[in-house]
């Protein structure tokens, strides 16, 4: 750690020890971050702390939709689907056009595939409409048509295929975007800072022991109300209020893949595998993202990780519909895996439904677990609605409206931004176009606050790795300005070098004296 971090971290414990909060969150995955922006949004004092790095969990391990999903049309929760529009079309419209970015789905039909192609034709149908056809309306597509937009789909069998719109993201950096715009909106926050036991005052819930995992410092927060927001360790939590607390959730592991792919997609494959669950293959990063699996899990939710025996499953079901030279092993650059949070109760997880759980405990802690990245505000909203509501009104009467579309920080139009940082230096010195684009495409306006520390010092203007669009003023950026603390901070989550598999020994060494030094 730097001294200028390690200051900044003691002051953020002071500050975070010394203040009497209105809302503690316990959780910096995109549930906490967003009940956090919401209830500085409505004027509360809150404070937000995570064990690990923000979104260093589930939430950097999705799929990176931001989609109505179009499986549960498949339950008929159409109410659920448009819901999950509104907030997918928000997001890419008003409040994060330079993070999320629109995406086409084709869906291969294949002979003896698990559904035909009158069913998918219609589903893709009435999928678009319940976002008022804001994509254009979903419809088939012959094979030919397919292929031009897929050149790795694979061909025999195929009868037709079905497209429909939604969008993606970099999950990562969309979430510490978000907590800049928590923090801008008034939060203090904390990552590596984990609670470690809850404090109380006659039987109710009013605090948090926490220990900091970097240095080992312990510190208290007292808050008028805490929520636990800690997705896959929302029962632990709930056992710290109540240890006689019956579990309320139940887990199950999503693992994906990420594959080097040299040729263009100009859409992703969301392939049916049987009646509940589909393969993705989506152009992401430059690479091809795969996945996802569905499995009940049991153990450990800090012990995830995709396992050989996940890998060798995400390959096979792609290749349902992927050409199989387009999948090999040794373009694997990163695997990693996630816990969905679902609904307690008997039955298949792939089939349980996927909404948010909330729960109030004993001491008066409310739990809050599962649901969509997608709809991220909107369950904020929820809570905070929830919050603002329990007996005794323990956070007032007051509290402020919401706006409904607060965009997060560096809002713009990213191709605007990628213009202005290629043609603001003189012909010659100019910013390598790939480099501008994936700047605008990851911070918005804040490319120009990278820009600006190049000028100071050109050498960080320098690709991190020669195979990536990742450069050096990215690095110090997160260090300074995103509470990067550790190397897994800066390449896994403030840049994409893991997930292109360019974190080298040498490169996290170079990172790791960057995050210790000046
Ligand atoms: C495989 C998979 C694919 C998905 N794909 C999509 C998708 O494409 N689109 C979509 O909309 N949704 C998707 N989802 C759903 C979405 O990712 C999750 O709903 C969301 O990330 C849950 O966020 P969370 O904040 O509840 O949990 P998490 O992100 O897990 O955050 C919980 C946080 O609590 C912290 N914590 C735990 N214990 C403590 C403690 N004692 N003290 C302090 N902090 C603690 C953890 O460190 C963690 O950061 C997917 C989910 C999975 C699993």
């Amino acid at each position: 750690m730097t001294i200028a971090t390690r200051d900044l971290r003691a002051a953020t414990r002071e500050e975070l020890s010394g203040t009497g909060y209105d809302l503690l969150v316990i959780g910096g995955g995109i549930l906490g971050i967003a009940v956090t922006w919401m209830a500085c949004q409505a004027g509360l004092r809150a404070a937000m702390v995570d064990a690990g790095d923000f979104a260093g969990a589930t939430s950097s391990a999705s799929s990176k939709l931001v989609h109505g999903g179009l499986r549960y049309l498949q339950n008929g929760n159409l109410k659920l689907v448009a819901e999950n529009h509104r907030e997918r079309r928000a997001l890419a419209a008003d409040v994060a056009p330079h993070l999320v970015k629109p995406l086409q789905f084709v869906v291969p039909i294949y002979r003896g595939g698990p559904h035909g192609a009158a069913k998918l034709g219609a589903g893709v149908f009435l999928y678009s409409a319940l976002s008022a056809f804001g994509d254009g309306p979903g419809r088939l597509i012959t094979p030919r048509q397919a292929v031009a937009k897929v050149p790795a789909l694979r061909t025999d069998g195929l009868r037709a295929a079905a497209v429909y719109g939604d969008h993606q993201m970099n999950d990562s950096r969309v979430a510490v975007m978000t907590v800049r715009a928590a923090v801008d909106a008034g939060a203090v926050v904390l990552n590596h800072a984990e609670v470690t036991g809850l404090r109380t005052r006659s039987g109710q819930v009013c605090g948090a022991e926490l220990r900091d995992r970097l240095d080992g410092s312990e510190f208290g927060v007292e808050a008028r109300l805490v929520l636990n927001a800690t997705g896959p360790w929302v029962d632990r939590l709930r056992r710290m209020e109540d240890p006689g607390a019956a579990p309320s959730v139940r887990l199950s592991k999503g693992a994906h893949l990420v594959l080097r792919r040299d040729e263009p997609w100009k859409a992703a494959l969301t392939t049916p595998i049987d009646r509940h669950r589909v393969a993705f293959a989506i152009p992401w990063e430059d690479h091809l993202l795969l996945g996802t699996t569905d499995e009940a899990y049991e153990g450990d939710p800090a012990e995830v990780r995709a396992t050989d025996a996940d890998i060798d499953q995400i390959l096979a079901e792609a290749g349902l519909s992927v050409r199989t030279d387009r999948l090999r092993r040794e373009d694997i650059t990163y695997a990693f895996a996630g816990l969905r949070v679902l609904p307690g109760g008997p039955g298949d997880v792939a089939a349980a439904r996927r909404e948010t759980v909330v729960t109030r405990g004993r001491g008066g802690m409310l739990s809050v677990a599962g649901g969509k990245w997608t709809t991220y505000r909107h369950i904020g909203r929820h809570v905070l609605n929830t919050l603002s509501r329990l007996p005794g009104r323990p956070l007032g009467d007051d509290l402020a409206d919401i706006l409904p579309a607060v965009p997060l920080p560096g809002l713009a139009s990213p191709d605007a931004v990628a213009m202005r940082l290629w043609t603001d230096r003189e012909p010659g010195a100019r910013m390598d176009p790939l480099v501008a684009r994936h700047l605008a495409t990851h911070y918005g306006t804040i490319a120009f606050d990278l820009a600006r520390l190049i000028r100071e010092d050109p050498a960080l203007g320098e690709r991190i790795h020669p195979g990536g669009p990742d450069i050096w003023a990215q690095a110090v950026y997160a260090r300074d300005h995103e509470w990067a603390a550790t190397v897994d901070d800066v390449v896994r989550r403030r840049t994409t070098l893991t997930v292109r598999g360019l974190d080298t020994p040498q490169i996290r060494e170079r990172i790791s004296a960057l995050l210790t030094s000046a």
